[in-house]
Protein backbone atom coordinates (compact mmCIF):
# COMPACT_ATOMS: atom_id res chain seq x y z
CA UNK A 1 0.00 0.00 0.00
CA UNK A 2 2.70 1.95 -0.14
CA UNK A 3 6.01 3.02 -2.07
CA UNK A 4 9.41 2.15 -0.45
CA UNK A 5 13.22 1.82 -1.13
CA UNK A 6 15.11 -1.35 -0.73
CA UNK A 7 18.58 -1.59 -0.72
CA UNK A 8 20.52 -4.47 0.97
CA UNK A 9 20.36 -7.64 -0.61
CA UNK A 10 19.41 -9.59 2.30
CA UNK A 11 16.28 -8.02 2.91
CA UNK A 12 12.75 -10.37 3.43
CA UNK A 13 11.07 -8.80 0.79
CA UNK A 14 14.11 -9.24 -1.83
CA UNK A 15 14.49 -13.02 -0.53
CA UNK A 16 10.91 -13.60 -1.01
CA UNK A 17 10.91 -12.49 -4.45
CA UNK A 18 13.76 -14.35 -5.38
CA UNK A 19 12.52 -17.53 -4.18
CA UNK A 20 9.59 -17.48 -6.69
CA UNK A 21 12.17 -19.11 -8.88
CA UNK A 22 11.19 -21.82 -7.03
CA UNK A 23 8.04 -23.87 -7.43
CA UNK A 24 7.51 -24.39 -3.89
CA UNK A 25 7.34 -20.86 -2.90
CA UNK A 26 5.17 -20.05 -6.04
CA UNK A 27 2.58 -22.61 -5.10
CA UNK A 28 3.10 -21.59 -1.06
CA UNK A 29 1.88 -18.09 -2.15
CA UNK A 30 -0.05 -18.23 -5.24
CA UNK A 31 2.51 -15.61 -6.89
CA UNK A 32 5.02 -15.55 -9.89
CA UNK A 33 7.29 -13.64 -11.24
CA UNK A 34 7.32 -11.21 -14.68
CA UNK A 35 9.76 -9.42 -15.69
CA UNK A 36 9.97 -6.15 -17.94
CA UNK A 37 8.00 -3.50 -18.60
CA UNK A 38 5.93 -5.39 -22.09
CA UNK A 39 5.17 -7.81 -19.39
CA UNK A 40 3.27 -5.34 -17.13
CA UNK A 41 1.46 -3.55 -19.65
CA UNK A 42 0.31 -7.11 -21.00
CA UNK A 43 -1.00 -7.77 -17.64
CA UNK A 44 -2.56 -4.13 -16.93
CA UNK A 45 -4.40 -4.84 -20.22
CA UNK A 46 -6.46 -7.78 -19.05
CA UNK A 47 -7.30 -5.74 -15.82
CA UNK A 48 -4.66 -7.83 -13.52
CA UNK A 49 -2.49 -5.52 -11.15
CA UNK A 50 1.16 -6.65 -9.53
CA UNK A 51 0.69 -7.52 -6.09
CA UNK A 52 4.28 -5.78 -5.94
CA UNK A 53 5.90 -3.38 -8.19
CA UNK A 54 9.83 -3.25 -8.13
CA UNK A 55 11.02 -0.98 -9.70
CA UNK A 56 14.85 0.14 -10.13
CA UNK A 57 16.39 3.27 -9.33
CA UNK A 58 17.92 3.51 -12.50
CA UNK A 59 14.74 2.90 -14.46
CA UNK A 60 13.70 5.42 -17.33
CA UNK A 61 10.11 7.47 -17.04
CA UNK A 62 7.84 6.04 -18.92
CA UNK A 63 4.00 6.16 -19.51
CA UNK A 64 3.38 2.42 -19.06
CA UNK A 65 5.67 2.83 -15.78
CA UNK A 66 2.99 5.89 -14.23
CA UNK A 67 0.31 3.38 -15.18
CA UNK A 68 1.55 0.56 -13.27
CA UNK A 69 2.17 2.64 -10.39
CA UNK A 70 -0.93 3.25 -10.67
CA UNK A 71 -2.73 0.45 -11.04
CA UNK A 72 -0.39 -1.22 -8.52
CA UNK A 73 -1.65 1.53 -5.64
CA UNK A 74 -5.53 1.34 -6.71
CA UNK A 75 -5.17 -2.26 -6.21
CA UNK A 76 -3.70 -2.26 -3.12
CA UNK A 77 -0.51 -3.42 -4.06
CA UNK A 78 3.30 -2.34 -3.08
CA UNK A 79 5.78 -0.27 -4.89
CA UNK A 80 9.22 -1.25 -4.05
CA UNK A 81 12.25 0.84 -4.96
CA UNK A 82 15.27 -1.48 -5.35
CA UNK A 83 18.82 -1.32 -6.78
CA UNK A 84 20.56 -2.71 -10.04
CA UNK A 85 22.47 -5.33 -7.81
CA UNK A 86 19.06 -6.23 -6.55
CA UNK A 87 17.57 -6.47 -9.40
CA UNK A 88 20.34 -8.89 -11.09
CA UNK A 89 20.29 -10.65 -7.65
CA UNK A 90 16.25 -11.53 -8.25
CA UNK A 91 16.45 -11.60 -12.14
CA UNK A 92 19.57 -14.08 -11.63
CA UNK A 93 20.85 -12.12 -14.89
CA UNK A 94 23.21 -9.53 -15.68
CA UNK A 95 21.07 -7.59 -17.79
CA UNK A 96 17.91 -7.37 -15.84
CA UNK A 97 14.95 -6.05 -16.41
CA UNK A 98 14.45 -2.16 -14.59
CA UNK A 99 10.71 -2.98 -13.74
CA UNK A 100 9.62 -6.10 -12.12
CA UNK A 101 5.80 -7.43 -10.90
CA UNK A 102 4.97 -9.91 -8.17
CA UNK A 103 1.36 -10.99 -9.75
CA UNK A 104 -1.26 -13.29 -8.59
CA UNK A 105 -1.55 -16.75 -10.45
CA UNK A 106 -4.99 -17.98 -12.27
CA UNK A 107 -6.11 -21.16 -13.18
CA UNK A 108 -9.38 -21.53 -15.13
CA UNK A 109 -11.38 -24.48 -14.15
CA UNK A 110 -12.04 -27.37 -16.77
CA UNK A 111 -15.80 -27.23 -15.71
CA UNK A 112 -16.30 -23.42 -16.93
CA UNK A 113 -14.39 -23.45 -19.95
CA UNK A 114 -17.10 -22.50 -23.57
CA UNK A 115 -15.34 -24.43 -26.02
CA UNK A 116 -17.45 -22.60 -28.62
CA UNK A 117 -15.95 -19.41 -27.36
CA UNK A 118 -12.72 -20.17 -29.68
CA UNK A 119 -11.50 -22.24 -33.08
CA UNK A 120 -9.07 -24.52 -31.27
CA UNK A 121 -8.14 -25.14 -27.67
CA UNK A 122 -4.25 -27.16 -26.32
CA UNK A 123 -4.47 -29.77 -23.99
CA UNK A 124 -0.97 -31.23 -22.91
CA UNK A 125 -0.17 -34.27 -21.53
CA UNK A 126 3.14 -34.06 -19.15
CA UNK A 127 4.92 -31.38 -21.01
CA UNK A 128 8.03 -31.01 -19.12
CA UNK A 129 10.14 -28.29 -20.69
CA UNK A 130 8.99 -24.51 -19.55
CA UNK A 131 9.96 -23.28 -22.67
CA UNK A 132 8.14 -25.56 -24.94
CA UNK A 133 5.45 -24.64 -22.24
CA UNK A 134 5.92 -20.63 -23.02
CA UNK A 135 6.40 -20.67 -26.20
CA UNK A 136 3.14 -22.65 -26.82
CA UNK A 137 0.82 -20.35 -24.38
CA UNK A 138 2.67 -17.67 -26.69
CA UNK A 139 1.87 -19.61 -29.74
CA UNK A 140 -1.87 -20.64 -28.93
CA UNK A 141 -2.24 -16.40 -27.73
CA UNK A 142 -1.07 -15.76 -31.48
CA UNK A 143 -3.53 -18.67 -33.36
CA UNK A 144 -6.17 -17.40 -31.31
CA UNK A 145 -6.95 -20.06 -29.52
CA UNK A 146 -8.93 -20.72 -26.50
CA UNK A 147 -6.59 -21.88 -23.90
CA UNK A 148 -4.38 -24.30 -23.27
CA UNK A 149 -5.45 -27.34 -20.61
CA UNK A 150 -2.25 -29.11 -18.81
CA UNK A 151 -2.93 -32.23 -18.60
CA UNK A 152 -1.28 -34.66 -15.46
CA UNK A 153 2.33 -33.86 -14.36
CA UNK A 154 3.64 -30.89 -15.99
CA UNK A 155 5.68 -28.21 -15.71
CA UNK A 156 5.07 -24.99 -14.13
CA UNK A 157 3.36 -22.72 -16.74
CA UNK A 158 4.38 -19.22 -14.04
CA UNK A 159 7.69 -20.52 -13.61
CA UNK A 160 10.29 -18.03 -14.50
CA UNK A 161 11.82 -19.94 -17.73
CA UNK A 162 8.14 -20.88 -18.91
CA UNK A 163 7.03 -17.12 -17.94
CA UNK A 164 9.56 -15.26 -20.47
CA UNK A 165 9.27 -18.03 -23.19
CA UNK A 166 5.20 -16.24 -22.86
CA UNK A 167 6.42 -13.06 -24.04
CA UNK A 168 3.75 -11.79 -22.18
CA UNK A 169 0.89 -14.13 -23.64
CA UNK A 170 0.64 -15.36 -19.96
CA UNK A 171 -1.91 -12.80 -18.97
CA UNK A 172 -3.85 -13.43 -22.16
CA UNK A 173 -4.58 -17.55 -22.31
CA UNK A 174 -6.19 -19.19 -20.18
CA UNK A 175 -4.73 -21.97 -18.62
CA UNK A 176 -6.17 -25.13 -17.02
CA UNK A 177 -4.67 -27.77 -14.84
CA UNK A 178 -6.49 -31.56 -15.03
CA UNK A 179 -6.11 -34.91 -14.53
CA UNK A 180 -5.94 -37.64 -17.51
CA UNK A 181 -8.66 -39.59 -15.49
CA UNK A 182 -10.72 -35.58 -15.12
CA UNK A 183 -9.82 -34.68 -19.05
CA UNK A 184 -11.10 -37.82 -20.11
CA UNK A 185 -14.49 -37.92 -18.67
CA UNK A 186 -14.85 -34.03 -19.50
CA UNK A 187 -13.57 -35.04 -23.05
CA UNK A 188 -16.59 -36.83 -23.68
CA UNK A 189 -19.05 -33.86 -23.97
CA UNK A 190 -16.26 -31.75 -26.48
CA UNK A 191 -18.61 -30.24 -29.34
CA UNK A 192 -15.97 -30.43 -31.74
CA UNK A 193 -13.03 -33.06 -32.87
CA UNK A 194 -10.64 -33.67 -30.71
CA UNK A 195 -7.31 -34.39 -32.43
CA UNK A 196 -4.22 -36.73 -31.06
CA UNK A 197 -0.83 -36.07 -32.37
CA UNK A 198 1.26 -39.41 -32.56
CA UNK A 199 4.05 -40.19 -34.85
CA UNK A 200 2.72 -43.40 -35.41
CA UNK A 201 -0.77 -42.07 -37.01
CA UNK A 202 -1.54 -42.71 -40.34
CA UNK A 203 -3.43 -39.61 -41.15
CA UNK A 204 -1.99 -36.74 -41.91
CA UNK A 205 -2.57 -33.53 -40.05
CA UNK A 206 -3.60 -31.40 -43.45
CA UNK A 207 -6.41 -34.21 -44.71
CA UNK A 208 -7.94 -34.95 -41.18
CA UNK A 209 -11.52 -33.18 -40.89
CA UNK A 210 -10.74 -31.11 -38.10
CA UNK A 211 -14.73 -29.98 -36.76
CA UNK A 212 -14.64 -26.80 -34.98
CA UNK A 213 -13.74 -26.35 -32.12
CA UNK A 214 -10.97 -28.61 -32.64
CA UNK A 215 -9.34 -29.77 -29.35
CA UNK A 216 -5.75 -30.75 -30.12
CA UNK A 217 -4.04 -33.11 -27.72
CA UNK A 218 -0.18 -32.64 -27.76
CA UNK A 219 2.32 -35.67 -25.94
CA UNK A 220 5.39 -35.51 -23.98
CA UNK A 221 8.75 -34.65 -25.44
CA UNK A 222 10.16 -37.81 -24.66
CA UNK A 223 7.19 -40.66 -24.43
CA UNK A 224 4.76 -39.08 -26.61
CA UNK A 225 0.97 -39.26 -26.04
CA UNK A 226 -0.02 -42.46 -24.09
CA UNK A 227 -2.22 -44.45 -25.70
CA UNK A 228 -5.19 -43.60 -23.36
CA UNK A 229 -5.40 -40.56 -24.15
CA UNK A 230 -4.79 -41.16 -28.04
CA UNK A 231 -7.55 -44.08 -28.00
CA UNK A 232 -10.02 -41.40 -26.76
CA UNK A 233 -9.39 -38.70 -29.61
CA UNK A 234 -11.84 -38.48 -32.90
CA UNK A 235 -8.72 -39.05 -34.79
CA UNK A 236 -4.98 -39.18 -34.70
CA UNK A 237 -2.50 -37.50 -37.21
CA UNK A 238 0.65 -37.05 -38.00
CA UNK A 239 2.84 -33.74 -39.30
CA UNK A 240 4.61 -35.23 -42.39
CA UNK A 241 8.37 -35.16 -41.66
CA UNK A 242 10.63 -35.35 -45.19
CA UNK A 243 13.74 -35.61 -43.49
CA UNK A 244 16.06 -37.89 -41.16
CA UNK A 245 14.27 -35.82 -38.09
CA UNK A 246 11.98 -38.49 -36.34
CA UNK A 247 10.13 -35.81 -34.42
CA UNK A 248 9.32 -32.49 -34.26
CA UNK A 249 9.92 -30.33 -31.19
CA UNK A 250 6.44 -30.53 -29.42
CA UNK A 251 6.32 -26.20 -29.43
CA UNK A 252 6.85 -26.14 -32.88
CA UNK A 253 4.32 -29.25 -33.64
CA UNK A 254 1.73 -27.14 -31.87
CA UNK A 255 2.33 -23.91 -34.02
CA UNK A 256 2.07 -26.12 -36.93
CA UNK A 257 -1.44 -28.06 -35.21
CA UNK A 258 -3.06 -24.61 -34.37
CA UNK A 259 -2.59 -23.11 -37.09
CA UNK A 260 -3.71 -25.79 -39.52
CA UNK A 261 -7.36 -26.39 -37.16
CA UNK A 262 -7.49 -22.46 -37.34
CA UNK A 263 -7.17 -21.35 -40.93
CA UNK A 264 -9.51 -19.76 -43.21
CA UNK A 265 -10.36 -21.49 -46.35
N1 LIG B 1 9.56 -40.01 -28.93
C1 LIG B 1 8.31 -39.28 -28.89
C2 LIG B 1 7.20 -40.10 -29.56
O1 LIG B 1 7.44 -41.23 -29.92
O2 LIG B 1 6.07 -39.61 -29.69
C3 LIG B 1 8.50 -37.93 -29.54
C4 LIG B 1 7.66 -36.93 -28.90
S1 LIG B 1 7.65 -35.40 -29.74
C5 LIG B 1 9.21 -34.73 -29.43
C6 LIG B 1 6.58 -34.49 -28.66
C7 LIG B 1 5.18 -34.34 -29.18
O3 LIG B 1 5.19 -33.45 -30.31
C8 LIG B 1 4.51 -35.59 -29.68
O4 LIG B 1 3.91 -36.31 -28.62
C9 LIG B 1 3.44 -35.02 -30.60
O5 LIG B 1 2.37 -34.50 -29.86
C10 LIG B 1 4.18 -33.85 -31.23
N2 LIG B 1 4.87 -34.18 -32.49
C11 LIG B 1 6.17 -34.06 -32.77
N3 LIG B 1 6.42 -34.39 -34.05
C12 LIG B 1 5.22 -34.72 -34.59
C13 LIG B 1 4.79 -35.12 -35.89
N4 LIG B 1 5.63 -35.26 -36.89
N5 LIG B 1 3.48 -35.37 -36.09
C14 LIG B 1 2.59 -35.23 -35.08
N6 LIG B 1 2.94 -34.84 -33.84
C15 LIG B 1 4.23 -34.59 -33.60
Amino acid sequence: MSERVITSLTNDTVKGVRALHMRKERDLTGTFLAEGLKFIGEALDQGRAPRMLLVGEDARPHPLLDRAKAATLKAGGDIIVVTHAILEKISRRDNPQTVLGVFEQAYAALDSLNPASAPCWVALEQVRDPGNLGTIIRTADAAGCGGVILIGDCVDPYSVEAVRATMGSVFAVSITKTTPETFLTWRKRWPGSVVGTRLDAKVSHRSAVMQRPSLILMGNEQAGLTDDLASACDVNVKIPMRGRADSLNLAIATGIMVYAATDEA
